[in-house]
Formats: structure tokens, C-alpha cells, sequence
């Protein structure tokens, strides 16, 4: 029991496979031409996942994805621009935070935790306000789990001329992202999400024509993506220390991407892996948060039980002790805890997770996951 890895139905980091793991055996030297050579394979495999060798350019960058988030908003939005936040759940709140953190101009569009954004709402602030410049958006919003419509907001942003910014952490390469049909000044993810890598970079799509604009617009030196960029593109190196270990553990675990199928194939799979826990949990009693035509396959949330012996910490500690490991609500209104369908998992694991929730409803002497109304 000890020495096998708990497996994490989280929204990151998630579960990757030995062979990934594997591959972060070794040490790299920086300079060298066999790390350079990862670094662009790399590269070259992100732009393909998006079909954006034409359009855009891929820029990586250390640390976690909201590092990569903010670098975004330092480097492409003007040091006047006015950015404005579709905001429906916790990581659009941050993104509307750290946009103020820069020193742009910020203003927030609210919607409910439970419902999608609008292009509709989008459009008529746009017909209301020409002074924003830029529009900022959360593909899938991991706080509850919603699918938010790319295209609609894409296609108004096209029409308007605005530039659009798009936080596709927990959405890239298991949800289709067609830089041929969108409209995206930056587009954002991460090492450690549907890639099944390990946390530890970021990596940013920047339209071209826009990048070509962005040089000296960042505040920050280690945030500045245009000089990161630069540097990558004249030496094939990193600007500062790479995450070498993080790196070649993605460079193998999009080569498992690939294999698989790539974007089409890890859909089918998170979308078997959803269907399987929501039907598990419904059949114990739990009820979803969301209404499911808005509901992404990639984490979900549940109501929390209304018995009165339920508490998240000896449920999280009990699901634990049988291998799983569970996951908080984000929403400030109700009580919620999440499970994430996403990571080198698939319908078995759910299988299994969904019998350790039924055991571990038995040890808390809870008898339904039925939530109090
Ligand atoms: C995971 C995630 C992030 C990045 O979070 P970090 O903790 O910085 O890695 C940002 N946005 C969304 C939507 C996410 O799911």
C-alpha cells in the first residue's frame, strides 16, 4: 500500500503515468544541444495541438499556470489598455486580481457560479464601453467545472477588434482549441493539466502580429514573454534556469498524447471518465452542481451530503486512506466538494473511486450522499 501513488482527482497535479515519471531520471545541462533539442520538440508539439504554426507563436515559461497567466497580461495588454473580465467563478476572479496587479485597467463582467458567460452580455458592454482593449476569458472554469463558449466570445471579439485573452489551464489538448477558427491574442496552459505532465511550467500562445507589439510593455522582468521569447528564438535556450526535469517529463508525456490519439482520443477518454462518476455518484445519492449541457468532462462538482455527520475533512482523510484523493469546493455560497475526471486515468480508476466514496460514506455512517435540499 505504501509505496503505490494515491491517485489524485484533482484539478492538478494530476496522475501521470510511470513512463512520464520515469523520463525526469535524469540530469540536463542547459546549454546543452540535447536539451535545446526537447525544447524545441516541445514547442513544436504545442503550436501542433492548436494547428497554430502560422498564426501564433508558442512561449514557455517557468512556474505554475497562473505565472503564466499574469506574464500574459504584462506582456500583451498595453501599459493603457483596458481588459475586460467575463467573470463566472473563482480563477476569473484571480485573473481580474492579478490584471489589476499589473497596473492595467480592469473591469468585471459578473455571472453566476452556475451558468455560462455570454457573448450576448459581451457584446452589449462592447456597444456600451469602446474603451476596452482587451477581453479576458476562463475556457473551462475549474471553480465548478463549467464549459465556457470559446467561439461565441471569439467571434465577438473578431467583430469588435478587440484582443482576446484566453486561460485554457484545465481545457487544452483534451477540449478542441483551432487556432484556425478563433480569434486569441494569448492563449494560456500549463505542464501539469490535460497534458498529463508535471506542474512546474507554463506556456503561453501569442498571436504573432500582436507579439511584434509587445516589446517593453511588461513591468516585470521575469513575467516579460517577449523577451523570453527572443532569447528562446536566437540561442533555443531558456532565459533563465529551466525546469529541465518538468520539461523532458512533458516532452514524453505529449509524445503519450500523441500515441493516444491526441486531442480527440483524451476528450473520449475524460468524457467516459465523467459520464462513469457522475452515474457512480448519482446511483450513492450526490447530486451535481451543475446542469450538464454546461458542464465540462473535466472536474465536477458535487453538492456536499446533508447529513450531519458529513465533514470534508474526515471525507477527504477517509477517501484518502482507500487510495483517492478528493478535492474542495471553491464557491462561497454553498458547501461543494470536487472530482476531477482528468490525468493518465481512466474509467477503472473511477470505478474504483466511486466504491472507495460508497465505503467511505459506510465509515462515516452516512447514508446517502443526498444533499440536505
Ligand atoms: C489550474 C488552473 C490555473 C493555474 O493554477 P496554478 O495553481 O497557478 O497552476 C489557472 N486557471 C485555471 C482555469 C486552472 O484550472
Amino acid at each position: 500500500m505504501q509505496t503505490r501513488d494515491h491517485i489524485l482527482l484533482t484539478p492538478g497535479p494530476l496522475t501521470t503515468t510511470l513512463r512520464t515519471k520515469l523520463a525526469m531520471l535524469r540530469d540536463w545541462g542547459s546549454w546543452d544541444t540535447d536539451f535545446i533539442a526537447v525544447t524545441a520538440k516541445v514547442r513544436k508539439s504545442l503550436l501542433d495541438v492548436i494547428h497554430g504554426h502560422d498564426s501564433h507563436v508558442v512561449v514557455p515559461l517557468q512556474g505554475s499556470g497562473t505565472f503564466s497567466v499574469e506574464a500574459s497580461v504584462a506582456t500583451v495588454v498595453p501599459r493603457d489598455g483596458h481588459v475586460l473580465v467575463l467573470d463566472n467563478g473563482a480563477y476569473c476572479k484571480r485573473a481580474a486580481k492579478l490584471t489589476q496587479m499589473m497596473g492595467r485597467r480592469c473591469t468585471v463582467i459578473g455571472f453566476a457560479d452556475n451558468e455560462r458567460i455570454s457573448a450576448t452580455a459581451l457584446e452589449a458592454h462592447l456597444n456600451s464601453d469602446a474603451s476596452v482593449t482587451h477581453v479576458m476569458m476562463i475556457h473551462c472554469e475549474t471553480g465548478a467545472g463549467v464549459l465556457n463558449p470559446l467561439q461565441s466570445i471569439s467571434d465577438v471579439c473578431g467583430k469588435y477588434g478587440k484582443g482576446l485573452i484566453v486561460d485554457a489551464m484545465s481545457s487544452f489538448a483534451a477540449l478542441e482549441i483551432d487556432a484556425r477558427k478563433l480569434q486569441f491574442d494569448a492563449l494560456i496552459a500549463a505542464s501539469g493539466k490535460c497534458l498529463e505532465g508535471v506542474p512546474g511550467m507554463g506556456f503561453v500562445f501569442i498571436r504573432k502580429s500582436v507579439l511584434a507589439k509587445c516589446e517593453g510593455q511588461s513591468l516585470s522582468l521575469a513575467m516579460d514573454l517577449f523577451d523570453q521569447h527572443q532569447y528562446m528564438e536566437k540561442t533555443g535556450q531558456w532565459r533563465f534556469t529551466p525546469p529541465t526535469h518538468v520539461l523532458v517529463a512533458l516532452a514524453e508525456a505529449i509524445a503519450q498524447f500523441e500515441e493516444e490519439g491526441g486531442q480527440p482520443a483524451r476528450l473520449a477518454r475524460y468524457t467516459r471518465n465523467c459520464e462513469s462518476l457522475v452515474r457512480g455518484m448519482q446511483a450513492l445519492g450526490f447530486k451535481p452542481f451543475l446542469d450538464s449541457s454546461i458542464q465540462a468532462p473535466i472536474i465536477v462538482t458535487f453538492h456536499a451530503p446533508g447529513d450531519k455527520r458529513y465533514e470534508f475533512r474526515k471525507f477527504y482523510e477517509a477517501a484518502k486512506a482507500r487510495g483517492f484523493i478528493l478535492y474542495p469546493g471553491k464557491l462561497t455560497e454553498i458547501e461543494t466538494f470536487r472530482v476531477g475526471c482528468i490525468g493518465a486515468i481512466d474509467q477503472n480508476e473511477i470505478e474504483q473511486a466511486v466504491h472507495a466514496v460508497a465505503l467511505t460514506l459506510q465509515d462515516l455512517g452516512i447514508e446517502s450522499g443526498k444533499p440536505a435540499n
